[in-house]
């Protein structure tokens, strides 16, 4: 598979800091892949290992079965943005893609094309070097999609971009990722991918803490028990205590936990109790992600980034 990013237990030391360990996933065209965990998880050390830039201690990164370091297909395979500030800031916009352009065998035109593409043909003239975050995001996307890639890889790229510029983005990888590309996309908040990515990969201190659907990482969270507005509620509440369920009373409605929807739905009939509402409520992926990585978390307080 061409488009196929596979890792195999990778794993990526500094000195005593083990940064990736025994990191196992696959990523497929045609969707948008998250990839997930808290600040310090090893993300950044991954997509690294990805494209090349660094080697692993052992274990292997590939896209499309190839060490992309080592096959040096460059931009007309493979896209990345890791590092939005690493750019030349005596430089115009328009100037830096076009030396990327030369350098990688690809035509002007494009240039003005994906300039457009993420908005900033109108500061295209304009010196880097007073960019705000949020354009240099722009503009190191702008790079990646230089050469059409069918694979793109970015690393946070939804830091220190205004609320418009997260909704484009989203709307972009969504469109990349129709196309038929593999898009692989990281951040360390889960409500930035949650309305993007159909794919999770979730790491935690380096480990591979969960890789599948969004619907599946959602069930993780379990359940946050049922709401229940009923219009005689005492003669339900009692029936429910006798089932062993957990009743919290709120304003307008019941908090029932220990005992499911269908069988609430139930003990209404039997007791002849109308009930205005019942509802199942899940766990959000927030909360999901939260529980999941809470150690990994703790583990890393005492490193600010
Ligand atoms: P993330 O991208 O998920 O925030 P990183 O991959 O940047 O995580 O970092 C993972 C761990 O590896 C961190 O503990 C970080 O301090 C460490 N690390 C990353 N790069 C280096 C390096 N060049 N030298 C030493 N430690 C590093």
């Amino acid at each position: 598979m061409e488009h196929v990013i596979e890792v195999s237990e990778l794993t990526k030391r500094y000195g005593d800091t083990t940064a990736v360990r025994d990191l196992s996933f696959t990523v497929r065209p045609g969707h948008v892949t998250g990839f997930l965990g808290p600040n310090g998880a090893g993300k950044t050390t991954t997509l690294r290992l990805l494209l090349g830039l660094n080697t692993p201690t052992s274990g292997t990164a590939t896209i499309g079965g190839r060490d992309f370091g080592a096959a040096r297909r460059g931009l007309h395979h493979v896209g990345a943005l890791l590092d939005a500030q690493d750019v030349h800031g005596g430089r115009t916009a328009r100037a830096h893609l076009r030396a990327l352009a030369a350098s990688n065998g690809i035509e002007r035109r494009r240039v003005g094309e994906v300039l457009d593409e993420v908005g900033l043909g109108d500061v295209a003239g304009r010196r880097i070097g007073g960019f705000s975050l949020g354009m240099k995001q722009r503009l190191g996307i702008a790079a990646a999609l230089l050469g059409d890639p069918s694979v793109l890889v970015f690393d946070e790229p939804l830091n220190g971009l205004d609320p418009e510029g997260v909704q484009w983005l989203r709307a972009l990888l969504r469109r990349l990722a129709a196309e038929g590309r593999t898009v692989f996309v990281s951040s360390h908040q889960m409500s930035e991918m949650e309305l993007c990515a159909e794919q999770l990969i979730v790491i935690g201190r380096g480990e591979l803490i969960a890789a599948e659907s969004l619907g599946a990482f959602a069930a993780r969270g379990g359940s946050q028990g049922v709401r229940v507005r009923a219009r005689e509620p005492e003669r339900l509440v009692s029936a429910l205590l006798a089932e062993g369920a957990e009743v919290v009373p709120g304003e307008q409605s019941l908090s029932v936990t220990g005992v499911d929807a269908e069988r609430i739905g139930e003990l209404a009939l039997r007791e002849g109790v109308a009930l205005g509402e019942l509802t199942p409520l899940a766990a959000s992926l927030e909360q999901a992600f939260m529980e999941l990585t809470a150690d990994s978390v703790d583990y890393l307080t005492g490193e600010p980034r």
